[in-house]
């Protein structure tokens, strides 16, 4: 016989993943109650395409930091455009913000978004080519109560998910002028240490000296604690900015921890910026759940208007991630608690209609509608863990009700059709 070569099987992308139906319902409760969260504060939900145009993102996140130089996933279309898959949200919803004339809305502009994002990194635990965030920005407003906001609605979301032990390691970068001083000095007390720097931050001392505070590498990582503080370099403004951006969160009781060498990866930060951790979090590098921050400068810089700004980003398969190690299950109000059995032809039929009759007043119900035995359906509600099943046999079928069953302690009543349809929402209340 020939030889056949082996088929490869085809497989996902190296670091993009399928979302399997258990992990959607972790994944969706997270978003969702961001979502939740966000709207009682105020937000409306906006969606901007995955692709955007390349030039969009190089200025605002700085061409030489990593996200643009090393992990964009770029192409160029037939026509020769150069597109991009969006890493973040930011700039986007700022485009957003510009190109649908939102500036004649009453200010600040409060919006929600949430969706998959790209990012060409080194797949680990907790870092994907593909990943999902939840984002707010509120747009079109200078005052420190915002950026307090914007930390509340994502601490709320996180304690309404159960995880009640974070903090917010937080800084501020201070105006572009404070910046200005700033980096003169971290690149004199760097110089200072040159030889122990490796290889991108001798690069970086050139390009982008702040990022110098942001490498991971161990020598680089240990000067770190003695270079100088953005803190001793603030104006008169940042500094008043900052102070009342701790005021309100004192007042909140939100936990924070003063982190005055802590950098963001994007250019367009200035002033306060944050990331979010589980307060138990170990290791040296733990993955943040998120963070964000003011971007005061990023509308003048790309549409020549100043339009101040702060917002947040939330990973979401890190809240899940922690929510899986904390053993916190996501609610789901769709879960179904009753399983319809049905027996016989004339029932099979029936149970479309009663199923319409649920659906339409809210309550979830499983079945396996193409099962004819008694046998195989109650495996499956065995299965399922269904506290309760509905019994519609030919006789129920006929008779116009339907049988009720606790599986729990095998109690068997017969109930009319419509008495059925007008309780059972308040009976199962009793199985939460
Ligand atoms: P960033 O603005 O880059 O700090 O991203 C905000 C948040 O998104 C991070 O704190 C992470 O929780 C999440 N995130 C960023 N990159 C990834 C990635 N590659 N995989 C999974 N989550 C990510």
């Amino acid at each position: 016989m020939p030889h056949q070569p082996k088929k490869e099987m085809p497989t996902s992308v190296k670091g993009m993943h399928d979302v399997l139906p258990e992990d959607f319902t972790y994944l969706e409760r997270v978003i969702k109650e961001a979502k939740r969260v966000s709207e009682f504060y105020g937000c409306s939900q906006i969606a901007t395409p995955h692709l955007e145009k390349t030039e969009l993102f190089v200025r605002p996140l700085g061409d030489t930091s990593d996200v643009v130089e090393k992990q964009m996933y770029n192409l160029r279309t037939r026509g020769g455009d150069r597109l991009s898959l969006r890493p973040e949200a930011t700039v986007s919803v700022m485009r957003a913000y510009h190109e649908n004339g939102m500036q004649s809305l009453p200010q600040p502009v409060k919006l929600f978004s949430a969706g998959a994002f790209f990012r060409h990194e080194n797949p680990q635990a907790g870092r994907f080519r593909e990943f999902h965030q939840a984002n707010i920005e509120i747009i079109g407003d200078d005052d420190a109560i915002s950026d307090a906001l914007v930390i509340r609605i994502f601490v709320s979301t996180l304690q309404s998910l159960g995880l009640k032990d974070i903090i917010i390691n937080i800084n501020t970068l201070g105006d572009k002028q404070d910046r200005v001083v700033y980096r003169k000095e971290l690149v004199a007390y760097y110089r200072k240490h040159i030889d122990m720097l490796c290889k991108d931050c001798k690069r970086r001392i050139k390009e982008n000296p702040l990022r110098l505070l942001d490498c991971k590498v161990p020598g680089c990582g240990a000067l770190k604690d003695g270079a100088p503080p953005m803190v001793d370099y603030l104006g008169e403004f940042s500094k008043k900015h900052f102070a009342e951006v701790l005021e309100y969160l004192d007042e909140i009781s939100i936990p924070y921890f003063l982190d005055s060498h802590l950098v963001r990866g994007l250019d367009y930060y200035g002033r306060t910026i944050f990331e979010v951790f589980p307060s138990d979090a170990d290791g040296e590098n733990p993955p943040a759940l998120g963070g964000g921050g003011r971007y005061d400068d990023l509308s003048e810089m790309m549409w020549g208007k100043r339009v101040p700004a702060v917002g947040s980003a939330m990973g979401v398969e890190r809240v899940v991630d922690l929510m899986k190690k904390k053993g916190l299950k996501p609610r789901s109000d769709t879960k179904p608690k009753i399983f319809l059995i049905q027996l016989g032809p004339a029932a099979k039929k029936k149970s479309l209609i009663l199923l319409e009759e649920l659906r339409k007043i809210g309550v979830p119900i499983a079945q396996s509608l193409s099962k004819d035995s008694l046998r195989s359906q109650l495996n499956i509600v065995h299965k399922l863990g269904i506290p309760v099943a509905v019994i519609l046999g030919q006789k129920e079928a006929l008779d116009g009700t339907v049988g009720v069953r606790n599986m729990e302690t095998g109690v068997q009543e017969t109930l009319p059709f419509e008495k059925f349809i007008g309780t059972i929402k308040a009976r199962l209340k009793e199985f939460s």
